[in-house]
């Protein structure tokens, strides 16, 4: 196993279809405990470190109360989406899980991990469709998927609501968002994502889903593009939140 400093080379197309052809040959060892059978046992996933509450119920940031104080506010710096859940925090096996999948291919970790945010979203979200963030054309075809969208398809089916793939556009290059501070993400992002979809009506309620979330500032984003497209309720999932 490679040490994580080496990530960044899976996104080279040979690298990734020899992740691809290593994981098709070999069997599925557990990122956990290591033993075969699995990409993640269910009794192993358990053993994640979960996003525990106490948290707020709008921005999901660790603290007592319903709200945060940013939220109860209601000032600028409150979310521009309704909601956001996670059922992992960013840390440990957790993100180990998360970076596996994102840069060195082993995408079969991915649906465990989405059943277990589908289980965390609320029902009184009333969520109509399910939207990953896209990736740009550029780096989707350098990576050959896009997790968010694995993630959002078992979140989809395990919510029993359509997944739209072509609701969201990515219409911009955007420096990766890891490599920048918060100030920076947010206006990295700034008419990053549009949304089409006029050839049919918006849908209410909507559900964007990612693999991880930092600062939220992608979700804004994209919450954004859907709003200016008119769906009005937009709430925020993601497999993990770094707190
Ligand atoms: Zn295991
Ligand atoms: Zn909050």
């Amino acid at each position: 196993m490679l040490p994580v400093h080496h990530i960044g080379a899976f996104d080279h197309p040979v690298r990734r279809l020899w992740a691809e052809a290593a994981e098709f040959l070999l069997p599925q060892r557990c990122l956990v405990c290591g033993r075969f059978g699995a990409a993640l046992h269910a009794r192993c996933l358990a053993r994640l470190p979960a996003a525990e509450p106490p948290r707020c119920l709008r921005c999901w940031r660790p603290g007592p109360g319903a709200w945060c104080e940013r939220c109860a506010a209601g000032g600028p710096a409150t979310p521009v989406f309704d909601g956001l859940r996670t059922p992992f925090e960013f840390s440990g096996d957790a993100r180990r899980a998360v970076l596996e999948a994102k840069f060195r291919g082993v995408t079969t970790l991915l649906p465990p991990l989405a059943r277990s945010a589908a289980a965390v979203v609320p029902a009184e979200w009333a969520v109509e469709v399910v939207v990953p963030i896209p990736l740009a054309r550029g780096r989707y075809r350098t990576r050959g998927y896009n997790q968010a969208e694995i993630v959002a398809r078992e979140v989809a089916r395990r919510l029993g609501v359509p997944l739209d793939t072509k609701r969201l556009r990515r219409i911009q290059e955007t420096p990766p968002q890891a490599s920048l501070g918060a100030e920076a993400r947010a206006t990295n992002l700034q008419g990053a994502f549009m949304a089409s979809g006029a050839d049919l009506p918006p849908p209410a309620g909507a559900l964007l889903v990612d693999d991880v979330t930092t600062t939220g500032a992608t979700f804004e984003a994209a919450t954004r593009a859907l709003r200016a497209a008119g769906t009005h309720r937009v709430y925020a999932l993601a497999l993990a939140r770094e707190d």
